[in-house]
C-alpha cells in the first residue's frame, strides 16, 4: 500500500475521530485539524502517541499551509443545537473552510472530499431522496446557516472542479450515530440514550411521527473511504446512509427497551423547519462504490448504549462561545 499524507478537518469530532482511527491503523500519515468547538481531546487522545498521527488545533475559517495528498473536510458543527449556537460562524465554517481547504487541494494537487449532508434536501418532497433532487430548504430559517452553508460548499467544490480540474468528491451524509457522539449535542440518538440511562423523561419533539434513517458510524466511515478511493471521474454528490427508515417514536421505544429504562415519553414542541421524513436512496453508492451499510440498528445501538454507560458526563461541556 502507498502511504498517503492525509488531512482530516474536524478530525477530533464524532465521525472524524473514527475516520482518523481507520486511516492511522491503515498506516497513513494523518493530520487531524480541529478547533474543538464541538469535541474534546478524549476522542483522539489514544492516537496522540502514534508516530503517524499529528494534531493541529486550528480553525478552518483561517488559511493553513500543509503538504498533503488527500483532504477529508469534516469541520463543521453538525447537531442542530451546535450549529444554531452561533449561526454566522456555522456559515463561515462551511464556506470559508471550503475555500481554504480547496485552495490547499489546488496548491498540492490533492484529492479533496467534502462531508455534505442530507440537510441539502431540506424538508424533502421527494421520498426517498435521490441525488438529483434539488431540495426544499428554507433559506431564512433557523436551519439555513447549516443547510445553505453546506449547499454553498457543494457549489464551491464543483466550481473548483470545473475551473481548476480539482479531484473532488462530495458525499451527502444521512443521520449517523455511534460511540463518541457528544452526549450533550441534542441529537436524537444521544439525547434518548442519555435520558433513558438516567431514568429521565424521553423528549419527543412533535408527535414523533417524523422519520429518520440511522446509519452506524463504522458503515459511514467505510463509505467515506470508499468514496475517496473511488473512480477519479466520480465526483458525486453521493448519498451515504442507511435506508432503514423509522419514526422517532419507534426509536424512543427501541432505546427504552434496549436500556431496560423506566423513562416515560414526553412530548415537546417540534422545532421550526424540522424535516418530516428522511431516507437515503443509495442506489448510486451501491453502483459506483460497491458500498452499502451492514450494521443493523440493534447491533449499532447496543454498542452506542455501552459507550454512553461508560461516560463520565462531567467531562463534557457545551460548545465554547466562538464568535
Ligand atoms: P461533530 O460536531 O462531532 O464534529 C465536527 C468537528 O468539527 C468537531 O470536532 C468540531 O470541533 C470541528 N469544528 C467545528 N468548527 C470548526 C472550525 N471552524 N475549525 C475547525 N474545526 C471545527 O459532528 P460529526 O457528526 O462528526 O460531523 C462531522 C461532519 O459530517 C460535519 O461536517 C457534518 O456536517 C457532517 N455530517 C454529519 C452527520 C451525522 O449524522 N453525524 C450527518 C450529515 C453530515
Ligand atoms: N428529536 C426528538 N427529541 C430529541 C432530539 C431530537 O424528538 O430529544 C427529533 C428531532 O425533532 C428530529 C429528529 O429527532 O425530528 C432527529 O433530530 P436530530 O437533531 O438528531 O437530527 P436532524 O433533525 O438534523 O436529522
Amino acid at each position: 500500500m502507498k502511504i498517503r499524507r492525509i488531512v482530516v478537518t474536524g478530525g477530533a469530532g464524532f465521525l472524524g475521530s473514527h475516520l482518523c482511527d481507520r486511516l492511522v491503523n491503515a498506516g497513513h500519515d494523518v493530520i487531524c485539524v480541529d478547533n474543538f468547538f464541538t469535541s474534546q481531546k478524549s476522542n483522539i487522545s489514544h492516537l496522540l502517541g502514534r508516530p503517524n498521527f499529528e494534531l493541529i488545533r486550528h480553525d478552518v475559517t483561517h488559511p493553513i499551509w500543509l503538504e498533503v495528498d488527500e483532504i477529508y473536510n469534516l469541520a463543521c458543527p453538525a447537531a442542530p443545537g451546535h450549529y444554531q449556537y452561533n449561526p454566522i460562524k456555522t456559515m463561515k465554517t462551511s464556506v470559508m473552510g471550503a475555500i481554504n481547504l480547496l485552495g490547499m487541494a489546488r496548491r498540492c494537487r490533492a484529492k479533496i472530499l467534502q462531508a455534505s449532508t442530507s440537510e441539502v434536501y431540506g424538508d424533502p418532497e421527494v421520498h426517498p431522496q435521490v441525488e438529483s433532487y434539488r431540495g426544499n430548504v428554507n433559506p431564512i430559517g433557523p436551519r439555513a446557516c447549516y443547510d445553505e452553508g453546506k449547499r454553498a460548499a457543494e457549489t464551491l467544490f464543483f466550481d473548483y472542479q470545473r475551473m481548476n480540474k480539482l479531484n473532488i468528491r462530495v458525499v451527502r451524509i444521512f443521520n449517523t450515530y455511534g460511540p463518541r457522539m457528544h452526549p450533550f449535542d441534542g441529537r436524537v440518538v444521544s439525547n434518548f440514550i442519555r435520558q433513558a440511562l438516567a431514568g429521565n423523561d424521553i423528549s419527543i419533539f412533535g408527535d414523533g411521527s417524523q422519520t429518520r434513517s440511522f446509519c452506524y458510524v463504522d458503515d459511514l466511515v467505510d463509505g467515506l473511504i470508499a468514496m475517496m478511493n473511488g473512480p477519479d471521474d466520480f465526483h458525486g454528490p453521493v448519498n451515504l446512509g442507511n435506508p432503514n427508515e423509522m419514526s422517532i417514536a419507534l426509536l424512543a421505544e427501541t432505546v427504552i427497551k434496549m436500556t431496560g429504562s423506566k423513562s416515560k415519553l414526553v412530548k415537546r414542541p417540534l422545532p421550526a423547519d424540522d424535516p418530516t421524513q428522511r431516507q437515503p436512496d443509495i442506489t448510486l453508492a451501491k453502483a459506483k462504490l460497491g458500498w452499502e451499510p451492514k450494521v443493523a440498528l440493534d447491533a449499532g445501538l447496543a454498542k452506542t448504549i455501552e459507550y454512553f454507560r461508560g461516560l463520565d458526563l462531567d467531562q463534557f461541556r457545551a460548545p465554547t462561545p466562538n464568535f
